[in-house]
């Protein structure tokens, strides 16, 4: 017989002005949300995906209950969000613990998706359980970044699965044996992120109650910044399994699985990877394993929030670069081409890499203009519109022309339309 006690605290942090954390706390099933997308969507996805847990793992109080009960909640929210466009691209993570009757004695079984953290003190130790879903620890995994590289990874904070985003989910779980004396900790990353595993494992070893455990470790967030929402469940395991039969579960399953990524036992098809149990005095080694390094302060992950703020922001750029070729296309000017005036359409000497283009050969040659404006056409005379290019070259045409003609033979200095002078004019003479 197992007995649990818990506490729980959130809060909205300094900078965010809504909390789209959430928390649950029944006798036998512990969890937190982090919801996330714009508006109200955070707040929806991480109240679906908690409502919908407790009532599934309420009809099937196992661990096979509990991992149908997170996909049920991802079907939940990815319904929901497909369903209002207000509510679309809405996500959430989902850490829980639930106790569990198996016939080996009870068990807490720890599932996650997402980077919202299990964490376990024991034996005056702290140890990560879950691992984070994000491209970092991923990368980490699978070998292909060092935890040096993975701390600067420019996409370190980009969450690999949440709830919601898609029709199915994959689940983590981890089954261990509640020990009395053993602490569990729930939290979004608004804790995990700001609060150092040292000081959370401080405060775990000094604050008996669990209520005021989760109170001051939510306060402690706050008062390093609170950038984002902050929740944490502390569960305490008040009378646990024997230490015999823990030793015994103990040494069924290698110590080191523990808190290490979940890639024993897959069941194909049933989006389930267990990871192995292990307890006991012994098991603090290998449970030290796990978070070692793993802490990493700095930028929170980026949400869907700021992969919108990006999508615009690259909006913007785009919106910049088209005005800028708008401007750049509106614009004309007189140069030279070998020993013949030419019209490009540009910039002269090109602007932010678009080169001008010639759109007009107008055959009128150097010769035929006054050689004082040559050192202007060389750098280019901008002119508003290829009219007004091409009607520049005609009055240079017949300036020079009229200095040694009767005005008959010219062409006239002005025009009456806006249309092109025939450049053939200019170059018949
Ligand atoms: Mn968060």
């Amino acid at each position: 017989m197992t007995v649990l006690r818990s506490g729980s605290a959130t809060n909205v942090g300094s900078v965010r002005s809504v909390n789209e954390d959430r928390s649950l706390e029944t006798v036998s099933l512990f969890a937190v949300a982090d919801g996330m997308g714009g508006h109200v969507g955070g707040e929806v996805a991480a109240s679906i995906a908690i409502e919908t847990l407790e009532a599934g793992f309420a009809r099937s109080s196992t661990l096979d209950g509990l991992v149908a009960a997170i996909q049920a909640a991802n079907s939940a929210v990815w319904e929901r969000g497909a369903d209002d466009p207000d509510l679309r691209g809405m996500g959430t993570t989902v850490v829980a613990t639930a106790l569990v009757a198996t016939a080996d004695g009870d068990r807490l079984i720890v599932a996650n998706v997402g980077d919202s953290r299990a964490y376990r003190f024991s034996a005056n130790a702290l140890s990560q359980l879950s691992v984070d879903h994000s491209v970092a620890e991923e990368l980490l995994a699978r070998g292909e970044l060092s935890e040096a590289e993975a701390a600067v990874h420019p996409h370190r904070h980009i969450l690999t699965r949440v709830l919601g985003i898609v029709a199915d989910v994959e689940v983590d779980v981890w089954e261990v044996v509640p020990l009395e004396g053993d602490r569990y900790l729930l939290c979004s990353d608004g804790l995990s992120n700001d609060v150092a595993d040292d000081v959370m494992a401080g405060v775990l070893s000094s604050v008996r109650d669990p209520q005021a455990a989760a109170d001051t470790l939510v306060a402690l967030a706050l008062e390093a910044g609170g950038s984002d929402n902050i929740t944490a469940v502390v569960v305490d395991v008040l009378v646990g399994e024997t230490a015999a039969g823990a030793d015994e579960a103990g040494t069924e399953v290698p110590s080191d699985l523990t808190g290490a990524v979940p890639v024993v036992g897959a069941e194909p098809g049933s989006g389930v990877v267990r990871s192995g149990a292990e307890v006991g005095p012994s098991e603090t080694a290998g449970a030290d394993q796990a978070p070692k390094g793993r802490k990493r302060k700095g930028p929170r992950r980026i949400t869907f929030r700021v992969l919108l703020f990006l999508i615009l922001l690259g909006g913007l750029a785009y919106g910049a670069w088209y005005v800028i070729k708008v401007y750049v296309g509106d614009s004309y000017y007189v140069g030279l081409q070998k020993n013949e005036l030419v019209i490009f359409q540009g910039r002269p000497g090109g602007f932010l890499g678009m080169e001008p283009t010639i759109v007009d050969h107008t055959g009128v040659k150097t010769a035929q203009v006054g050689s004082i404006v040559l050192p202007a056409l060389r750098a280019g005379v901008q002119e508003p519109t290829r009219t007004a290019a091409t009607r520049y070259v005609t009055r240079l045409v017949t300036a020079e022309c009229s200095l040694v003609n009767p005005p008959p033979t010219c062409p006239p200095t002005t025009t009456t339309t806006t249309l092109p002078v025939p450049t053939t004019t200019a170059g018949g003479l």
